[in-house]
């Protein structure tokens, strides 16, 4: 069990956030500023997505995680930047044919959805490892689109962070670890409570733990919580020994009633978790070590 915690700061995602919170970081600018101010509050690691920035609508485009980044590295903080590569999986069949995607739909080629990891090198990227239903869409990522995102992810050096909905995910990320797809020691996280997916559940989180531990004894595991649930991901998560995330993707209530004032509101709010189970917070430089990252 590590001493020390590393907590990542997931400031914006891509959900319909933008007009329900009012801080939800829309520009890279805002993004990149959000990310600086989390890792001030004690984040090491900064989770970004872009956003279109006259709708707000999730993006991908490569010119926006360009300058998010650079903000970032430009800065006097040493974050470790994790970017995603989530955008591109959503699938909605259309009505009339579901084997047409319906508008909204965000569907790409894997090659296509790794372009900004291959261009910016993050330390860190996430990698989805499976299937599901992501509330009324679904995430689609076959094993064959699952191998070549993770075949770009590895010949840039990048680390993937696993992304674990569901157990079947743990599963296939052993396997391509097993198999060398997926370099070094692996670093899985547990995502629960996202709709019309695995609920926030003790007994299953207590299992996802048991099953990476089995089954990859020296992989580094973080969880993961929507909504509600953030809360009691991070503290079962610093209770049992792993990592946690937070931020405004997941969550945007302090407590029930009360929006988050920020993305370093919810940092400190995890941080001080960690505090009461006496284990400390990671440094930019203890999360590099623990997670095995590449030489900048
Ligand atoms: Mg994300």
């Amino acid at each position: 069990m590590n001493d020390e915690v590393i907590i990542t700061c997931a400031v914006t995602g891509s959900g319909d956030t933008v007009g329900v919170h009012p801080a939800i970081p829309v520009t890279p600018e805002e993004i990149a500023n959000a990310a600086i101010e989390a890792a001030r509050a004690g984040a090491a690691i900064a989770h970004i997505h872009v956003r279109d920035v006259e709708t707000g609508r999730g993006n991908r485009d490569r010119a926006l995680f360009r300058e998010a980044v650079e903000r970032v590295r430009d800065s006097n903080t040493d974050v470790v930047i994790n970017l995603t590569t989530g955008m591109g999986g959503d699938y909605i069949p259309s009505e009339a044919d579901p084997a047409v995607a319906a508008p909204g739909a965000d569907y790409a080629r894997p090659e296509e959805r790794v372009l900004h990891v291959e261009e910016l090198r993050p330390e860190i990227c996430s990698l989805d490892c499976g299937s599901m239903n992501f509330g009324p869409a679904l995430m689609l990522n076959t094993e064959d689109h699952l191998r070549v995102m993770a075949e770009h992810i590895k010949n840039c050096g990048v680390k993937p962070e696993i992304e674990a909905f569901d157990l079947s995910h743990i599963h296939q990320a052993v396997k391509m670890s097993r198999e060398g797809a997926i370099p070094g020691k692996l670093y899985v996280q547990f995502v629960m409570g996202v709709k019309n997916a695995m609920p926030v559940d003790k007994e299953t989180f207590d299992f996802y733990v048991q099953t990476v531990k089995r089954l990859a004894p020296d992989a580094e595991w973080c969880g993961a919580g929507i909504g509600p649930g953030q809360i009691m991901l991070n503290e079962w998560a610093i209770a049992a020994g792993g990592h946690t995330r937070t931020g405004l993707e997941d969550n945007l209530r302090i407590d029930r009633n009360t929006m988050a004032p920020s993305n370093a509101a919810l940092v400190k709010r995890a941080a001080d978790l960690c505090e009461k189970y006496e284990r400390p917070v990671a440094t930019w430089q203890q999360a590099r070590e623990i997670l095995e990252l590449r030489p900048a």
